[in-house]
């Protein structure tokens, strides 16, 4: 095992363990959305800058939203926060003449059911692009967290189908790894629905039914219809539970 592994999985473990016990003293109130996605979000950022500290500086910038037509997914809490986000901020982006929940239900009725691959053909932007700019950065997925590029020229090539190979930073993908998988374990632990789903799809959904986030605290599966599975969860279930049997 290399020390990136290494490392990786004392990361992943102290993650566990923060998202359990915010999970246990929160049980099935909404605040629990709040207590383990700051925990996500914090960990990422904080070891996100401390892995390229003295590699090359990013070539992302505000403004550009070039990889913002590729497929995003999250995990549950991560939809229902969004969702809570956007009923927040609907009437002031409403008063500039953007409607969020219709820009999302439009892009998911164009592209429900597109593979990541077909998703990527369609070049359809996501719905929370607005003048270049992500208007849900705040609570934007890890998904988005976890991929940044050192060459945005690439990007735009490879939007357009010139290239294949962007050159993301390595260590935004790892962390954003295990970061997301450390939060889908600590869920699966306390019996909470611990999968990935489409942003759009998963999305209109919570939009259209504010009941689903005290469901989803209940341990119902409420996003289901959206799941994608870019891991076999059975695979995934079994990697969680060898690693809680090394502690
Ligand atoms: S959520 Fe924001 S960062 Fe992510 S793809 Fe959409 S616009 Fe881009």
């Amino acid at each position: 095992m290399s020390d990136t592994s290494l490392s990786s999985l004392a990361f992943f473990r102290e993650l566990h363990g923060h998202y359990g016990q915010a999970l246990s003293h929160w049980r099935a109130q909404p605040k629990v959305l709040d207590a383990i996605l700051q925990i996500a979000w914090h960990s990422f950022e904080d070891n996100v800058q401390l892995q390229c500290e003295g590699l090359p500086d990013l070539d992302c910038h505000k403004g550009c939203a070039t990889c913002c037509t590729l497929r995003v997914t999250a995990t549950a809490p991560e939809m229902l926060m969004l969702a809570r986000f956007i009923r927040a901020v609907h009437p002031a982006l409403m008063a500039r003449g953007i409607d969020l929940p219709a820009r999302v239900a439009d892009v998911d009725a164009r592209t429900q059911g597109l593979s990541e691959s077909g998703r990527v053909a369609a070049r359809q932007p996501c719905p929370f692009v607005a003048q270049g700019v992500c208007v849900i950065y705040p609570v934007r997925p890890l998904a988005c967290r976890g991929l940044a590029s050192y060459d945005r020229r690439v990007c735009a090539q490879a939007a357009s189908g010139r290239v294949d190979a962007i050159p993301y930073s390595e260590p935004h993908m790892r962390v954003r790894s295990v970061v997301q998988n450390a939060l889908q374990s600590a869920l699966r632990d306390a019996q909470l629905t611990w999968g990935s789903y489409e942003l759009n799809q998963a999305l209109t959904m919570a939009l259209r039914d504010a009941s689903l986030e005290q469901r989803w605290l209940s341990g119902e599966d409420v996003l289901h219809p959206a799941q994608v599975h870019e891991v076999d969860p059975a695979e995934m279930a079994h990697t969680f539970d060898r690693i809680r049997a090394l502690a």
